[in-house]
């Protein structure tokens, strides 16, 4: 029995990990529920899925857990804090860890597991975005296997699965809900309109990544800390249909490719069942049902500019990723709560990123430290246009 511990269980992914999880009983269980402050919703997953261990971030949250676990008459032991939530990845409560936090709050649960040579199904690449050597050093030596769960990543890890190097990788893109737009038509786009994604559902703060194209820009720097590529051997093309993942060629001239409906549950399957294939509830892909058509096109940086600073921070290197994500995290949330516009986001991220030379990132506390500094620049920074 695999006991999985899923971080984030009341998002997107979370729900799609146990969805999984539950089409297997015989051979997984989720042991360790975890989430950020709805304590009604993990009560929920907790009466559904019986886990030995349940944990509210917010510790706010806690009495009004336990005592809802009680009530429920489960067995279901309450935790709060992201202390709890560390130490438990890390005893032997589990086996596998899916990391599916948002944002950089998911790095230390993300950290843990690594060190403690769980396996990770890692959907959280805002960790890998901000402390990606670290995190690859610390599965390393931990022993934990990675195994990516963002489909573009996981399709490569697919693809490579016989350990011959890429020569090159291309990342797929949607393009988002505003594909084919120009800056200008960009400018008066609302909260509503860019989580509207036209492929996938996702939680909010991804689906804004994915309509500036900052999720492809997070992606191509967790593929390379995923894959130990260069930017120069990390190519982005739009892909409207979403059926091809990814795609990587090889020294001989060949490309593979995975394809598959736009469904998280077929990653989280591979990562659950790897080297195994197991059932992911996701129908076979039939491409004359689709429409018939795979269609690539470049990607407009004019009008999406944060794909060239995702690529231009992981240049620079040491603490320019890691401000990238924390200005970027601010000015989305800040954008979703209406206080400043859509294009205020690349812009907000680009000054930030100007206003703080990247600086060596050898420890986490340096990278730490990074992170809270850009948030107070880009919180300093959005007040301004907001007033
Ligand atoms: P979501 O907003 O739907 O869910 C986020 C989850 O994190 C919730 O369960 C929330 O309670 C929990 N959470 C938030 N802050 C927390 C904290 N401080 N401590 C503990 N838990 C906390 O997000 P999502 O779409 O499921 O995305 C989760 C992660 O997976 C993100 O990093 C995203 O980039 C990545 N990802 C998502 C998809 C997708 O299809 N949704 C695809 C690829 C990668
Ligand atoms: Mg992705």
């Amino acid at each position: 029995m695999q006991r999985v511990a899923v971080l984030g269980a009341t998002g997107s992914i979370g729900t799609s990990a146990l969805d999984v999880i539950a089409r297997h009983p015989d051979s997984l269980r989720a042991s360790v529920l975890a989430a950020g402050n709805k304590v009604d919703a993990l009560l929920a997953l907790c009466r559904l899925h019986h886990p030995e261990h349940a944990v509210i971030a917010d510790t706010a949250g806690y009495a009004a857990l336990r005592d809802g676990l009680r009530a429920a008459g489960l067995q279901t032991q309450a935790h709060a804090g992201s202390a709890a939530l560390d130490a438990l990845v890390a005893a032997d409560a589990c086996d596998t860890v899916v990391a599916a936090i948002v944002g950089a709050a998911g790095l230390p649960s993300t950290l843990a597991a690594a060190r403690a040579g769980k396996r990770l199904l890692l959907a959280n690449k805002e960790s890998l975005v901000l402390a990606g050597e670290l995190l690859i050093e610390a599965a390393r030596t931990g022993g934990a296997r990675i195994i990516p769960i963002d489909s573009e990543h996981n399709a490569i890890f697919q693809c490579l699965a016989d350990g011959n190097p890429a020569a090159r990788i291309t990342l797929t893109a949607s393009g988002g809900p505003f594909r084919g737009w120009t800056r200008a038509q960009l400018a008066n786009v609302t909260p509503a309109q860019a989580v509207a994604h036209p492929k996938w559902s996702m939680g909010p703060k991804i689906s804004v990544d994915s309509a500036s194209l900052m999720n492809k820009g997070l992606e191509v720097i967790e593929a390379h800390h995923l894959f130990g590529l260069p930017g120069a051997q990390i190519r982005v093309l739009v892909h409207p249909q979403s059926l091809v993942h990814s795609l990587v060629d090889f020294v001989d001239g060949s490309t593979l490719a995975q394809l598959g409906l736009p469904d998280m549950r077929t990653a989280l399957a591979v990562g659950l069942g790897w080297p195994q294939r197991i059932a992911s509830g996701v129908a076979a892909l039939d491409l004359l049902a689709q429409g018939g058509k795979l269609e690539f096109e470049a990607p407009d940086l004019a009008a999406f500019p944060c794909l060239t600073l995702a690529f231009a921070a992981m240049a620079a290197g040491g603490t320019a990723p890691a401000v990238l994500n924390a200005a970027n995290e601010e000015a989305v949330s800040a954008f979703l709560q209406g206080r400043i516009g859509f294009l205020d986001i690349p812009d907000a991220v680009a000054a930030v990123l100007d206003a703080m030379p990247p600086a060596p990132a050898d420890t986490l506390d340096t990278l730490l430290d990074a992170d809270a500094r850009a948030r107070a620049l880009t919180q300093a920074r959005i007040a301004q246009v907001a007033s």
